[in-house]
């Protein structure tokens, strides 16, 4: 690529930065183009207003969603790395922990894989041995054959075929199989579902299983501090830019450039480049944000939820003492009544106190605010045999626009690690044919 080749990065997404950061590395003078009036994408943080104890009002940065990171995103790390992130200041990493308010635990030990996982399983508590056998079997086979499945399995049908038993599914498959792949187990993707236990729980690197946990929102992460580098190698950020129009020349609503990447959700590449862009089913993901008077719930909660309708629960510390919690609803649980939804959430919560022991009454002077988010197309539908095109799909028709986002050619279901990668494979082969 030509030094000073000037590229256009549609959308700010963990995808588009990704691309803008690696492309104006190898030179180029990236404009971004965001519709939004912030960068993040889908995983874009935002500020709630919140009424303070002694009234008027106090921000909380909250995000979109709540996200939890692996140690497998690889691409993601380093990226962060590279931008001079340090994860032990952006990230809590813990060992692999299943940890349930029904009395379930499953916590890697600090061995070398895979023992790290053969301890976990064989000291985890609420499992039968029947259960751990169960486990270790859909392990091994998949392993065995080389982490590859039918073409059109689901994992309900991995799963059934395995021979897991039905507490094993119920309460360890289904709910990583959401939180991984976004997706109810009757329609997910078996190779995807494999891919991702692949490259996490059967890696040969412990540390590939770890959990991370943001302790910070998630804007100050990679999207500051690719805004940071954008700034110092003259790249441009136009927020509020919603664009109309690409064309082959290429340009950007009638604005010349010498490349561009498409980093955009499928629904909005679509709509821009038309039927060369696959239709893909999506799934939603709804967040109910709570802040808490402090000492309701210890900071540093990573809880599974096992009877609804919430999913997950997180917890983090707030600068004034507070406890900043979010409850996951992923697309299991679709429902339209908000209300209904909060309160629902909120008295599973007080179950899960009273069982600890704890002042169980989350009343008003406990919840000092709560905040639902529902993203109606969070994620794709991750089901098997979906079309996913690769980076250059449209060179043949459009030779100097790639496209990008975390529904693009891989295996991964739509994680940030899949825009991440989407977004660097973009850009370095957009600095090939420029
Ligand atoms: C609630 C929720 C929870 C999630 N949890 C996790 C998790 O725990 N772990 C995980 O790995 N992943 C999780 N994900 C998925 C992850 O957030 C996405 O895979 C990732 O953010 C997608 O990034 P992207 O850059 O491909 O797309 P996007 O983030 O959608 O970025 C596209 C950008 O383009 C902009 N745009 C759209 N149209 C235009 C236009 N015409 N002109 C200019 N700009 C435009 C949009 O505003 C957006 O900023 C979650 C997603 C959600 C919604």
């Amino acid at each position: 690529m030509k030094t000073g080749s000037r590229v256009a990065v549609i959308g700010a997404g963990w995808a588009g930065l990704s691309a803008a950061v690696e492309l104006a590395a190898k030179g180029a003078l990236v404009t971004i183009f965001e519709a939004a009036p912030e960068i993040g994408g889908r995983a874009r943080s935002l500020a709630w207003a919140v009424k303070s104890p002694g009234g008027g009002l106090q921000d909380v940065e909250i995000d979109n969603g709540q996200h939890l990171l692996v140690g497998a995103y690889r691409d993601t790390l380093a990226l962060v790395e590279r931008l001079g992130g340090d994860e032990s200041q952006l990230f809590w990493r813990i060992p692999f922990t299943l940890s349930s308010d029904r009395g379930l635990t499953i916590r890697a030990s600090g061995a070398s894989a895979p023992w790290h996982l053969v301890q976990g399983l064989w000291r985890a508590e609420g499992l039968t041995w029947a259960d751990r056998i169960s486990i270790a079997r859909l392990g091994l086979t998949l392993k065995l054959r080389g982490w590859k499945t039918a073409p059109g399995l689901t994992v309900a049908q991995l799963l059934s075929g395995a021979q897991q038993t039905n507490a094993v599914q119920r309460r360890i498959w289904n709910p990583l199989c959401l939180a991984a792949l976004n997706t109810p187990p009757n329609d997910a993707c078996a190779a995807s579902f494999s891919a991702v236990l692949r490259d996490t729980l059967g890696s040969f690197d412990a540390r590939a299983s770890d959990m991370l946990v943001p302790k910070v929102p998630l804007g100050a992460t990679l999207p500051k501090l690719a805004e940071q580098f954008l700034g110092k190698t003259n790249g441009i950020i136009r927020r509020r830019h919603l664009v109309r129009s690409i064309q082959p020349g290429p340009t950007v609503d009638d604005e010349p450039f010498d490349g561009v990447v498409v980093a955009l959700a499928a629904r909005n590449a679509r709509r821009l480049l038309g039927d060369a862009i696959p239709e893909l089913p999506t799934e939603s993901i709804q967040t109910l944000w709570l802040l808490l008077a402090p000492g309701v719930f210890e900071p540093r909660c990573l809880t599974l939820l096992e009877d609804g309708p919430g999913e997950w629960l997180f917890t983090r510390a707030e600068a004034n003492g507070a406890t900043l919690a979010s409850v996951v609803i992923s697309a299991a649980a679709r429902t339209t009544d908000r209300d209904g939804l909060i309160e629902a959430c909120i008295g599973q919560l007080e179950e899960v106190l009273s069982r600890l022991g704890r002042p169980a009454r989350l009343d008003g002077d406990r919840v000092l605010g709560a905040k639902l988010i529902h993203e109606s197309a969070a994620t794709f539908s991750c089901r098997p045999g979906l079309r996913r095109p690769d980076v250059d799909a449209l060179v043949g028709e459009w030779p100097s626009i790639m496209i990008a986002g975390d529904w693009t050619a891989s295996e991964y279901p739509a994680t940030l690690e899949s825009a991440v990668r989407s977004g660097l494979k973009a850009a370095r082969q957009l600095a090939q044919v420029l």
